[in-house]
């Protein structure tokens, strides 16, 4: 019997293939309808969930695809937002930590540093990272450790000053005050620590109470003295003609003494506090030593001493308040008459430095010990307290010249040698043409 080879007749097969290909127009329908539409929401999302903005959300497809990419788009237009805003907020709050200067410090519950700020980093010279290390390992101070284990237990703010020794013994102490404070964060706890330097406000505060110490003393020696004097002359109404005159001399020199000592810390508060106003004008000056000299000719006759002027011929003119500038020159020359042996010499003498005059007043008395010489320039500063209270000083004198000269834009310096003698310098500004003279000229103008 014949033995048919094909398993399905034509018809079979060809309602099989036409299955096939209505299968396959199915599935391109399908795909076309569905599958890809689905895919490319898919990969929509997958670029969103890693931050990133999809090239575009337009997916074709049924309406409901349509609707699905419509509400994807607004969502990520929301999340690109909220990124913006905390972008914002972060670049704020940075630019904020680096403007800051104070000193920031947040630490974990585990004392762990999370964040500093570069004035921190600056205050507790930090070279490396701190982030990640304990508070202690980070800056390695007790108190700042204690300041923060202090606020994590008690879980409230807290503030102390802590007083930092420095490495260096010749550099002053460093004063900080802390506030730590706690921060309750998502379940944990931080502790943020504010660090303010307070240690030019200690310093301003010991110059404060050292010259109101100093003050004080001034004012009580010759108030003592006019004490002791009426209840002198109470107790004996009638005392002899010459002892009285002595005791009239006597307090009429306190008086002047407190006159002076009042006028010339007047006059230091005035300059202290950039009170007085310069009335600058060019000053020649050989016409204007000259006659500082006239005046003091009696001052330097009673000690038989010789004021020398030694100026260069054709000496530019130098720009400064007159007024102001004679009071300089007042003050170095009577120390230079107080601290010179009688029979001495004191020179005025004076040369040109680049845009400034140096004008120098040099003497040949008793001179200033090297120890002492950094210090002359100080309120109330004297190498022989004694003396210079009894030949009039106030210890004001130079503090008066150097906040006059610097007020100028100038400088003061000093140099003695013991029992040979002092100069002191006194830098001021050419007046303006002048400058322009001394300049380096430039070839090419
Ligand atoms: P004082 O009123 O005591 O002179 P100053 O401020 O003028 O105060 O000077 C401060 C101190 O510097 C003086 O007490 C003195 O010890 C020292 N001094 C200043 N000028 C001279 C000088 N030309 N020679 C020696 N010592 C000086």
């Amino acid at each position: 019997m014949p033995v048919d080879s094909t398993p399905f007749p034509p018809l079979t097969l060809a309602l099989l293939a036409g299955a096939g290909l209505a299968a396959a127009g199915l599935f391109a329908f399908v795909r076309h309808r569905w599958t890809a539409p689905a895919r490319r929401l898919e990969e929509m999302l997958a670029e969103l969930s890693a931050g990133r903005v999809p090239r575009s959300f337009i997916l074709p497809g049924p309406p409901a695809f349509i609707r699905i990419a419509g509400q994807v788009e607004k969502i990520a237009a929301r999340q690109d937002r909220l990124l913006e805003q905390a972008r914002r907020e972060e670049y704020s709050l940075r630019a904020i930590l680096r403007s800051m200067t104070e000193g920031v410090l947040v630490v974990d519950a585990n004392h762990v540093v999370r964040e500093v700020n570069e004035a921190f980093l600056r205050q507790f010279a930090l070279r490396t990272n701190p982030i990640g290390r304990t508070v202690l390992e980070a800056v390695r101070i007790a108190a700042v450790e204690e300041a923060i284990v202090e606020t994590f237990r008690s879980g409230q703010a807290h503030e102390r000053e802590i007083t930092l020794s420095p490495a260096n013994p010749d550099e002053p102490p460093r004063h900080f005050d802390v506030s730590a404070m706690p921060v309750r964060r998502a379940g944990t706890e931080d502790v943020v620590a504010v660090f303010h330097d307070i240690s030019r406000l200690k310093q301003l505060e010991d110059v404060r109470r050292e010259f109101v110490a100093n003050v004080s003393h001034e004012l009580r020696t010759p108030l003592s003295i006019f004490r002791g004097y009426v209840e002198t002359l109470i107790d004996q109404p009638h005392v002899p003609p010459a002892e009285l005159q002595r005791i009239l001399a006597t307090m009429l020199r306190h008086s002047q003494r407190l006159n002076a000592l009042v006028d010339d810390l007047l006059m230091l508060a005035r300059l202290e506090s950039r009170r007085i106003a310069l009335d600058a004008v060019a000053v020649r000056l050989e016409p204007f030593l000259g006659r500082i000299a006239g005046d003091l000719k009696m001052k330097l006759a009673d000690k038989q001493l010789t004021l020398v002027l030694a100026l260069p011929e054709g000496l530019p003119p130098l720009e400064a308040d007159p007024f102001r500038l004679e009071q300089v020159i007042y003050n170095l020359l009577d120390n230079a008459i107080k601290y010179s042996e009688p029979d001495g010499r004191i020179t005025i003498s004076a040369e040109v430095a680049g845009p400034m005059m140096r004008l120098h007043v040099t003497d040949h008395g008793k001179g200033i010990p090297p120890a002492d010489l950094p210090h002359i320039f100080e309120r109330f500063y004297r190498v022989d307290k004694a003396r210079s209270r009894d030949q009039g000083g106030t210890g004001l004198g130079l503090s008066i010249v150097k906040h006059i000269v610097q007020l100028h834009g100038g400088e003061v310096a000093a140099e003695s040698q013991l029992n040979h003698g002092t100069t002191i310098t006194v830098a001021l500004p050419l007046a303006e043409e002048e400058k322009e003279k001394e300049a380096p000229q430039n070839p090419t103008s």
